[in-house]
């Protein structure tokens, strides 16, 4: 028999290892940030081009590598961290596997320039996909600065399957995040497209946390400490009531390293138990120091998961600090933080005349509308609208498709909060309210858009909403296709002053529409629309639809009912789900055979 088992050539061992490790142009983010973490730079700079697909680069002021050690480093397995196995239980640097560099050069376009203190020169190196273009001597500052380029150049099939560059930013932006928390002691610059999107100081955790998510983040934190044999606690939480509907702001750092953890997680919720609604999350900023040999940070090839030697104690040891951080926040609310109510309102009015109430719910009295518009829910205001565009002769035009002719609309029923069950002449269907709801927002949206036929209001007195700078950015790189759906706003650093909104747009409900907006932009909206029409209507639909879970009356049952089957396209969603299911009697009958 013919030997048949080959040894892989290194650079196609590369290139799989690459695809555990380099998933996405985030990942080329977190392991270069951490090896710039790791070689003690206290200044770090972020330069990224097209969400990271044309240029990650990252410029560091650390130690730099001699000529050899830069040499090697795109070798597999070639590390400075560990040098042997014990060692592995003991790790105190980021990096310790020393396939990064290998991975990252093996799928892009990679050029490396290091400086020692006290040696003359750097040393520049080239690598094409594993390909050594050059190694010479060249000028530079100490540190090393290391550009990743064209990043899949070679996989096109990994290329292609990037996300849009909203998503990959997200990512890359999270991951930012992430090492910029663990290490409040390091300046980092980050820069976008040319922009400087983050200037982080050299700082504490606390003013770290500020600096990233915007000034009224100060208000909102509550401190947790404790300090026991087999565990540190050090950080903050939200209070209650700035709890989220998305899933906020959820940090753990174990040893300075950012790790996902649903078991700890439970135990912080488990803490909010009773004090927030089960569908809000928490949000907190949580540094946990243990042991690093009661640890094991090995189990993941990203690292992002650990393992404790004891879980159970670190389970109810920050379960009962977060407890305890609570129970004296509601005894004394001014704890460290001198609480103005007034800070509390997420709008700033320009002619602020009344103070608002807690949290996200603003004054209703306050209106700058007709009266009337604003008492109408969201939801009746949608279906106000969409009786009046069924009865207009637009939509008579439409081919209604066979078991649109067959809906009877006089019964219904709503099952779950979820499903909207009408009988028609051949049997049942079962209706999803949410999607047939954005599907039936989706065609009006594009109907409006595509024909320019927007009615929207000029605010008199414009609105101030305050966001963070990760959601600044994606509000003004989309500031042109909201535009187009008569959402006009100036932006300073870190709020919008909205002008115009489109007129059902409910006014009381901005904050949180830009909220699920800006959230659905960055998760929910698959990157195959056909234009940017067709973009910004779906994300509206998304945004503006009645959510599962939502009791319908009757009324608002058959509404949502007429108007699905006066769509064009009535079977699936603008997200290709469902809308309905379609139940003949035949299979009825056929159940009870
Ligand atoms: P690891 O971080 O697991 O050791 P990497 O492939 O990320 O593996 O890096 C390989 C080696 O290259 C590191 O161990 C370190 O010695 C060196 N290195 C990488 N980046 C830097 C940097 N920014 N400054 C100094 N040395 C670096
Ligand atoms: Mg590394």
């Amino acid at each position: 028999m013919k030997d048949i088992i080959n040894i892989l050539p290194d650079n196609v061992a590369n290139q799989i290892a690459a695809g555990e490790v380099v998933q996405r142009p985030a990942s080329v983010v977190k392991e270069l940030l951490e090896n710039a973490i790791d070689a003690n730079a206290t200044l770090i700079k972020i330069n990224i081009k097209d969400a990271g697909k044309t240029l990650i680069q990252v410029i560091d002021n650390g130690i730099g590598m001699s000529k050899n050690d830069a040499s090697i480093c795109f070798d597999r397995h070639t590390t400075s961290k560990i040098s042997k196995a014990d060692d592995l239980f003991n790790i105190k640097s980021k990096g310790f596997r020393g396939e990064a560099l290998a991975s990252i050069s093996a799928v892009s376009h990679v050029n490396l320039i290091t400086k020692q203190p006290g040696v003359e020169l750097a040393t520049e190196i080239e690598v094409h996909g594993s390909d050594l273009k050059h190694n010479k001597s060249t000028v530079s500052e100490i540190g090393t600065k290391i550009s990743v380029k064209n990043l899949f150049f070679n996989i096109p099939a990994r290329r292609n399957f990037l996300k849009s560059n909203n998503v990959e930013f997200r990512h890359i932006v999270n991951e930012f995040i992430r090492v910029s928390l663990a290490h409040p002691e390091v300046k980092f610059i980050f820069i976008n497209d040319g922009s400087e999107i983050y200037n982080l100081p050299n700082s504490n955790f606390k003013k770290r946390i500020v600096n990233l998510f915007g000034l009224k983040t100060s208000e909102k934190l509550v401190p947790v400490s404790e300090n026991t044999e087999i565990l540190k606690i050090d950080g903050y939480i939200f209070k209650p009531q700035y709890a989220k509907k998305t899933r906020g702001e959820q940090f753990f750092f174990v040893n300075n390293r950012f790790i996902k953890s649903p078991y700890l997680n439970h135990a912080i919720n488990s803490a909010f138990e009773g004090l927030i609604d089960s569908k809000y999350n928490p949000s907190y900023f949580l540094n946990l120091d243990v042991d690093t040999n009661t640890i094991d940070i090995n189990i993941h090839p990203t690292k992002t998961e650990i393992k404790f030697e004891d879980e159970h104690s670190v389970y109810a040891i920050l379960r009962s600090s977060v407890k305890h951080s609570l129970g004296q926040y509601n005894i004394s609310p001014v704890l460290d933080f001198d609480r103005d109510k007034s800070l509390d309102v997420p709008y700033n009015y320009n002619d602020n005349n009344q103070p608002a109430s807690v949290g996200i719910d603003v004054n209703t009295n306050y209106n700058p509308f007709d009266a009337k518009y604003v008492k109408i829910d969201s939801f009746e205001k949608h279906m106000n609208s969409l009786e009046f565009s069924s009865e207009s002769n637009e939509l008579k035009e439409f081919d209604f498709e066979d078991i649109n002719k067959e809906v009877s609309l006089n019964h219904t029923i709503q099952l779950n909060r979820k499903y909207i069950i009408n009988k028609t002449k051949s049997g049942l269907i079962i209706v999803n309210q949410e999607r047939a709801h954005q599907r039936i927002l989706y065609e009006k949206y594009l109907k409006s858009v595509t024909s320019n036929n927007f009615s929207s209001q000029k605010l008199l007195n414009p609105i101030e909403i305050q966001f963070n700078k990760q959601e600044m950015g994606i509000l003004i790189s989309n500031k042109n296709l909201l535009v187009q759906f008569g959402l006009e706003f100036d932006s300073e650093s870190d709020k919008i002053i909205i002008k115009t909104i489109p007129s059902f747009i409910d006014y009381e409900k901005l904050k949180l529409s830009f909220e699920n907006l800006i959230f659905n932009i960055q998760n929910e909206i698959p990157d195959n629309s056909f234009s940017e029409s067709d973009l910004i209507s779906k994300i509206m639909s998304k945004t503006l639809s009645i959510k599962n879970g939502k009791s319908l009356d009757v009324k608002e049952q058959q509404y949502l009912i007429n108007a699905l089957f006066a769509c064009k396209e009535t079977m699936i969603s603008p997200f290709n789900k469902k809308t309905f299911v379609k139940i003949d009697f035949s299979e009825i009958e056929n159940m009870f055979k």
